[in-house]
């Protein structure tokens, strides 16, 4: 058997953000609105730092305004719970983002809770989360849908297309990404089995996926005799390893080498999941500038 096919997702991000960028285009052009988001970083941790900035580059060059808060590590939960009641009743922001995690004498489920549902383009609002959970498969997703899982979701609809009756093995029951991909498999009509750490012979039940989404944060966990010949794998997990140039690299939750002559289809890490996840907060801050001016949402999923 030949090897996988490899799911790029540089490109499939790339191709996203291209059709993002147009549409906002057309919402500045034909309705005078420019998606405004507003990304939240309390304290000065340097990955989050990196990544709050990153998104912000990004959206500035889809042609939306970042509107950028750095905030101190002492900021008291009340000042931040102020900042975002303030953004709610902005107009010009459509989205906002709190970069987590938070520092530790802030509450993350009432910041959580304090952001406008349509302004939660991280899709982590409890509201959100239900609308997910009770969503039924062909209606549209006119809600945010948190970023990585809707990205895991894109990336198997590009690939595949039509994924109806397929068995999507989910290993990973976060919040931030296992339950809601497996959310999202059940809405593509897949038949749809969550995994964890206490799941029995997980080998024997991964060999059964014609759709393996693997989100743990275990370095090469999944082997290849996990996978059944054929499937499609979606290596959610990033974990970083010294390399020998005593600098770090990533590698993913699956054995990429040996799964490569196994999977039909295979994420990279990097370059599957990873891009994804900042192209579809790009979306979501443009769906939700579109549901502002009371325009129907994309096609998502
Ligand atoms: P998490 O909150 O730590 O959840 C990990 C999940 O994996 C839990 O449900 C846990 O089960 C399960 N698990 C742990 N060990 C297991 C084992 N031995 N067998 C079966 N299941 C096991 O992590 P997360 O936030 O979902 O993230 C998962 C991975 O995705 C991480 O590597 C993270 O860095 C990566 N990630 C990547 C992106 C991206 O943009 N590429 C975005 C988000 C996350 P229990 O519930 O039973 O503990």
């Amino acid at each position: 058997m030949s090897d996988a096919k490899l799911i790029d997702g540089k490109a499939i991000a790339a191709g996203l953000r291209k059709r993002v960028g147009a549409g906002v285009g057309q919402l500045v052009a034909k309705r005078g609105v420019k998606p405004g988001l507003a990304t939240i970083l309390v304290g000065a941790d340097p990955a989050s730092q990196v990544y709050v900035r990153s998104k912000g580059k990004i959206a500035a060059e889809l042609g939306m305004t970042n509107f950028d808060h750095r905030l101190p590590a002492e900021t008291t939960e009340a000042d931040l719970l102020a900042l975002i009641a303030r953004l709610n009743g902005d107009a010009l922001v459509h989205g906002i983002l709190v970069q987590l995690p938070l520092p530790r004498h802030i509450d993350t489920a009432h910041v959580l809770l304090a952001v406008d549902p349509a302004k939660d383009v991280d899709g982590f609002h409890p509201f959100n989360v239900g609308r997910l959970g009770s969503s039924a498969p062909g209606a549209p997703l006119d809600f945010p849908v948190p970023c990585t899982p809707l990205g895991v979701s894109m990336l198997l609809h590009e690939t595949l297309g039509p994924i109806t009756g397929c068995h999507a093995v989910v290993i990973g029951r976060s919040n931030l990404v296992g339950r809601p991909v497996a959310q999202l498999l059940l809405r593509a009509d897949c038949t749809v089995t969550i995994a964890h750490s206490r799941t029995r012979d997980l080998p024997a039940l991964s060999r059964q996926a014609d759709i393996l989404v693997v989100a743990i944060g275990r370095r090469e966990f999944v082997r290849g005799d996990w996978i059944k010949p054929g499937a499609a794998v979606i290596d959610v997990g990033t974990n970083r390893i010294p390399d020998d140039n005593g600098k770090n690299r990533l590698v993913g939750d699956v054995a990429f080498a040996e799964a490569l002559p196994v999977a039909g289809h295979l994420t990279p890490v990097p370059g599957g999941v990873g891009p994804m996840t900042v192209a579809c907060l790009m979306f979501n801050t443009w769906q939700a500038a579109r549901r502002a001016v009371g325009l129907a949402v994309a096609a998502a999923d």
